[in-house]
């Protein structure tokens, strides 16, 4: 699926669930769902991020910068800062160095869960523990969009190296596949703009 399909749904389906979500809905959660649901596509090189991070849009150079920056976290937090979540979003980075788009791990249940631990780490310590699960919301919502197109996802890897898919997919970029994400696309954006008048209520 599409970037835009992917941010429109997570947005649309973490609002939906919002009222069952512990604390409240807020622009920050907002913004914690639509970049949750674009991240898992960061092993992508042409993904969204990818557009804005990476100079050159090929796998070696998403291996060397992201390969580069994860180091650098690590060593420098070694040097001065010494804080342990540090490292494990170094690694993070390096995983992702490593990881191709699909194969790896961001695509996994292994990586939501990492994920997880460090979006609720950042949430603990900027005083929002309620982050974390608009976070898992709106990258299981990536996860389980992608189950619906023909590749699939590697949802048990690193154990199991299959992808998985559901009994009913499309393929991204066929003419039924782009009906179906417009689809999704409008059905988001009107939902959102449904609940918008109790969103803007937001403080
Ligand atoms: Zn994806």
């Amino acid at each position: 699926m599409t970037g835009k399909t992917h941010a429109g749904l997570g947005t649309a389906v973490g609002i939906a669930l919002s009222s069952r979500v512990p604390g409240e809905l807020s622009i920050i959660s907002i913004i914690v769902l639509t970049v949750a649901s674009l991240l898992p596509d960061i092993d992508h090189p042409k993904s969204i991020f990818n557009k804005y991070i990476l100079p050159i849009k090929n796998n070696t150079a998403k291996f060397v910068i992201y390969g580069v920056i994860g180091v650098l976290i690590i060593v420098l937090n070694f040097k001065y800062e010494e804080i342990p979540e540090l490292n494990v979003i170094g690694a993070l980075f390096i995983i992702v160095a490593f990881s191709s788009h699909r194969t790896g791990l961001t695509h996994s249940i292994a990586g939501i869960i990492i994920f997880a631990f460090v979006s609720n780490y950042l949430g603990v310590r900027y005083n929002d523990k309620n982050l974390v699960y608009y976070f898992v919301i709106g990258y299981s919502s990536h996860i389980i969009g992608d189950m619906f197109t023909n590749r699939g996802v590697p949802l048990f890897y690193p154990l199991r190296n299959k992808n998985i898919k559901f009994p009913i997919t499309f393929r991204v970029g066929s003419k039924k596949g782009n009906l179906i994400e417009d689809i999704i696309i409008i059905c988001s954006i009107l939902y959102i703009l449904y609940r918008l008048p109790t969103l803007l209520q937001l403080r």
